[in-house]
């Protein structure tokens, strides 16, 4: 398993676990809850921590282990934890490194569960937060910090309003403050933008989404330093949150195509959010890559492409949203994202339903906001779908 000289997608293909006396070329399934030791002494060993080698599936499996060497290959860092699903790894990622009187400066712009976590559940714990405005300047980011302030931590580009947090200033601003640098690199991937090039000292992916690609299994992962790390994997050995051996070797193999999927997704997602700025019934078209979104040069400064995800505002407002909805023929009306399928949501009336008029503005969630989660369908066919579902609404 050389590692050193390769390509990221290259390591993505080659790390592999060691081949077993079988001889075979692709990694197996190691379906097994725990391994066998040679003899007492052995065993001793593995337990002291004095000999490397997996235990029992809840601390480590081969094919967790083959998933955590690859992820932090392409991230650049230097150890990996997987977990269940991605909100195992954002919790992990904040619960394993922070303690009662702990404060978070956080980007307002968070996943909804992140904002959960950080929102109802950590200050039962002691551990405060201030939100800041994604799009605002050192100053407004740096005057959030307090005495107590341990971490920052953002989404970049964000779900589902795809603002963007300036990686390069909040990485200064940590260094600046001794804070720990946390970023959910979920909408990027580890293709397109590496936190850790910025500062970042811990990096927290859903897995479910592009990593998988194909809407098959919930995984997640935290990679960074290996002191922060160290730390996530003793909280995940005690807490329990581990990857499945399935959920990991899927994952895995799927890593081996990440780079040629993403190519696909962003080029996809680059010529449906153009088209989309040609229609007078769509309001603003959302997508990083786009000369027209606020944060285009900070996102052609951090990030490869522009991602999967394209949200567009529909002339309407909520009813003509989700009209349009229900006309779509082929792309699916589904919850996942960074599938190859095209899928469509309309934030207002699902995900975000709870939240009132004005906290929805605050994160970005108009009326007709449909977010498109763009596949890897023919672009002619995804464009072809939406076009005709915009013409059965005509306003
Ligand atoms: C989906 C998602 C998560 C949560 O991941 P799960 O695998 O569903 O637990 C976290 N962050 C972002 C940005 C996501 O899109």
């Amino acid at each position: 398993m050389a590692k050193k000289p390769f390509h990221p997608d290259t390591l993505a293909i080659r790390i592999q676990t060691d081949r077993s006396q079988h001889r075979e070329h692709a990694t197996p399934l190691f379906n097994t809850s725990s391994f066998v030791f040679n003899d007492a002494e052995q065993m001793r060993a593995l337990f002291a921590d004095e000999e490397d080698g997996h235990i029992y599936s809840r601390y480590s499996n081969p094919n967790g282990k083959e998933f955590e060497d690859k992820m932090a290959a392409l991230e650049g860092m230097e150890d990996g934890f997987a977990t269940a699903s991605g909100m195992a790894a954002v919790f992990a990622s904040m619960a394993a490194v922070l303690s009662h009187g702990d404060h978070v400066v956080a980007s307002r712009a968070l996943f909804g569960a992140s904002h959960s976590i950080l929102t109802n559940i950590m200050p039962r714990f002691g551990i405060s937060h201030t939100y800041v405005d994604p799009a605002e300047g050192e100053s407004v980011w740096e005057a959030a910090i307090q005495p107590n302030t341990k971490m920052i931590f953002a989404e970049t580009p964000s779900n589902p309003g795809l603002a963007l947090v300036d990686l390069t200033m909040l990485g200064k601003l940590a260094s600046k403050h001794d804070l720990m640098f946390n970023v959910d690199n979920c909408f990027a991937t580890p293709y397109l933008q590496n936190p850790g090039a910025f500062g970042a000292h811990l990096v927290s992916h859903s897995a479910t989404k592009f990593i998988d690609g194909q809407g098959r299994v919930l995984g997640g992962i935290v990679v960074g330093s290996a002191e922060l790390v160290g730390k996530v994997r003793a909280f995940c050995r005690a807490t329990g949150p581990a990857i499945a051996p399935f959920n990991a070797w899927i994952l895995s193999k799927s890593l081996e195509t990440l780079h040629v999927r993403m190519d696909r997704h962003c080029s996809n997602a680059l010529a449906l959010a153009t088209w989309l700025e040609t229609r007078s019934d769509i309001l603003r078209v959302n997508y990083p890559f786009l000369p027209s979104h606020p944060q285009h040069d900070l996102a052609k400064k951090q990030m490869r492409q522009g991602g999967g995800v394209v949200t567009c505002e529909v002339a309407g407002g909520i009813a003509r949203g989700r009209e349009f909805l229900n006309h779509l023929e082929m792309i699916s009306l589904s919850a996942n994202l960074g599938d190859s399928r095209s899928i469509a949501t309309h934030p207002a009336s699902t995900t975000h339903a709870k939240l009132s008029e004005e906290q929805r503005q605050a994160v970005g969630i108009t009326p007709g906001l449909v977010r498109i989660s763009v596949g890897l369908e023919h672009i002619s066919d995804i464009i072809a779908d939406v076009e005709a579902a915009l013409d059965h609404t005509k306003s």
